[in-house]
């Protein structure tokens, strides 16, 4: 059985602040069934501390940019969990990354020493356990691979994941010495970064190997309009370069598990959470019933709604929101609900609960990304038979298959699926919705399809297991 250390900021059900804490917190036992023992460290955030009292210190750091280091180890939650105790970095009030002002001032400083901890573990190990491979997960843990790199990597190999290339880990040249970085290296090539220090940078120069979370996402980031500043770093790394879905959590994401149950075999209990889901919103809808779970960003194309759903709504359909993000897109939509009185309803805020009504009651799910590295509800709505209408970018281009004559004959539609992403071809998808929806048994075969096909961890989980074994020397 070969061990792999996966280092991170976030952890579900430890620290969540995005869809990387979800990753993070199911690769572990996913990984164990493919013959991989996972252990996962975290700082000991202010309110992870309360766990170390259960736990016992493996591993002592004296001077650790500033003050003591301590790793804890113990098992949480069901995960073997490593906590990184160093109160003068991270035993504050407030998040991971910032606090009442902003980000953490010192945030260069306390990412550096997650990875430096990181590095050390897998260098020299720990009494009872050392690692064959260091993952480490976005700009958080980028040094990690570096510091492991730079000092000597001692038969362990790395893999650097990208979960979001946006936040880069950038730090002022001026940081070079204390972040305990090699002078030779500061260079185009290696650790510079457009004059200064990109943590995320670091990890891709010199981990072993590099995922991001779609295979479509893998190709996008070797362009400028996807890459953000890194897309010649990423290309200098060739086949280095892989994509691997993510996958969901299919025991919390299970139409047989909602109110009105419902499964492949036996669809009836859908239409009961349709009418439940019609009743909470207060919308009669006569054709297609859709929805929207979002963060309202232009990321996520909500800005096209407007245009698009006036015909929607003319054509028999309806939509039901729920989200919350920028104030201009939150207006956005309360008017649009406000002039559809009766087929387009908006439920503001973030409701777990709620989504998964909603994903139970709804025939459709709408996701118009401008990007989207994997995106998890094009999947919830495979999962439901709540067929996904798709922009083809990122994950949801590898997960979805549009409904065109060729894979509506062969049978194996599961979606649709559109592009570019603007209102034009947004348009054009609604209106194909709708024509499929007047089609029963067309819209019959294209649910079965949706809820059969895989969307849990195990592909994924095959796919990380065959890269570890790759670069583990
Ligand atoms: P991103 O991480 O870019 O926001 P993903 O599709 O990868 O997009 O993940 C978003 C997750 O957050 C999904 O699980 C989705 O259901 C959930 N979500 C987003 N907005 C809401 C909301 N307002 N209420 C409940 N869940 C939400």
């Amino acid at each position: 059985m070969g061990r792999v250390l996966s280092v991170a900021s976030e952890c579900v059900p430890f620290i969540k602040t995005g869809g990387l804490a979800d990753v993070v917190g199911a690769l572990p036992a996913a990984l164990a069934g493919q013959g991989w023992e996972m252990r996962v460290l975290l700082p000991a955030y202010r309110r992870l501390r309360p766990l170390l009292d259960e736990m016992v210190e493996v591993l002592h750091e004296p001077g650790l940019f500033g003050g003591v280091g301590r790793v804890f180890s113990g098992r949480q939650a069901g995960v073997d969990l490593l906590l990184l105790d160093a109160p003068h970095l991270f035993d504050r009030d407030g998040g991971p990354y910032n606090g009442p002002g902003g980000d953490w001032w010192d945030n260069p400083q306390r990412f550096a020493a997650l990875s430096w901890v990181a590095a050390r573990i897998a260098r020299e190990g720990l009494a009872d356990w050392q690692p064959d491979v260091l993952h480490a997960h976005d700009w958080q843990a980028g040094l990690a691979p570096a510091y492991l790199r730079y000092q000597g990597a001692g038969g362990v190999g790395s893999v650097l994941t990208i979960h979001n290339i946006a936040f880069q880990g950038w730090a002022p040249a001026s940081l070079l010495a204390e972040l305990r970085l090699p002078a030779a290296e500061f260079h185009p090539g290696a650790l510079e970064y457009y004059g200064g220090l990109s943590s995320l940078k670091a990890g891709l120069v010199t981990a072993d190997r590099i995922t991001t979370v779609s295979p479509t996402y893998a190709e996008e980031l070797l362009r400028p309009a996807f890459g953000m500043g890194l897309e010649g770093v990423i290309a200098a790394r060739g086949g280095d370069v892989t994509g691997i879905l993510n996958g969901v959590d299919t025991q919390a994401w299970n139409p047989e598990a909602e109110t009105h149950r419902y499964s492949a075999r036996d669809r009836s209990g859908k239409a009961a959470a349709r009418g439940a889901l019609c009743a909470e919103f207060g919308v009669d809808v006569p054709g297609p019933l859709a929805i929207v779970v979002s963060r309202l960003t232009d990321q996520k194309g909500i800005d096209l709604l407007p245009s698009v759903i006036p015909d929607f709504v003319a054509g028999g359909g309806g939509l039901c929101i729920l989200g919350s993000g920028d104030p201009a897109l939150e207006a956005a939509m309360r008017d649009l609900a406000k002039a559809h009185p009766g087929r387009v309803a908006l439920r503001l805020g973030y409701d777990e609960g709620l989504s998964h009504r909603m994903f139970a009651g709804a025939d459709a799910v709408l996701v118009p990304s401008r990007f989207e590295p994997c995106g998890l509800t094009q999947m919830y709505g495979l999962r439901y038979g709540t067929l996904p209408v798709v922009a083809a970018t990122g994950g949801l281009a590898d997960t979805v298959i549009g409904a065109s004559p060729a894979t509506l004959a062969a049978g194996v539609a599961t979606g649709v699926v559109f592009h570019p992403t603007d209102s034009i071809a947004l348009g054009q998808a609604l209106r194909k919705l709708l024509a499929l929806y007047a089609e029963p048994e067309v819209w019959a075969r294209m649910m079965a399809n949706a809820m059969a096909h895989p969307v849990g961890w195990e592909a994924s989980a095959a796919a990380y297991a065959k890269l570890y074994a790759e670069v583990a020397k």
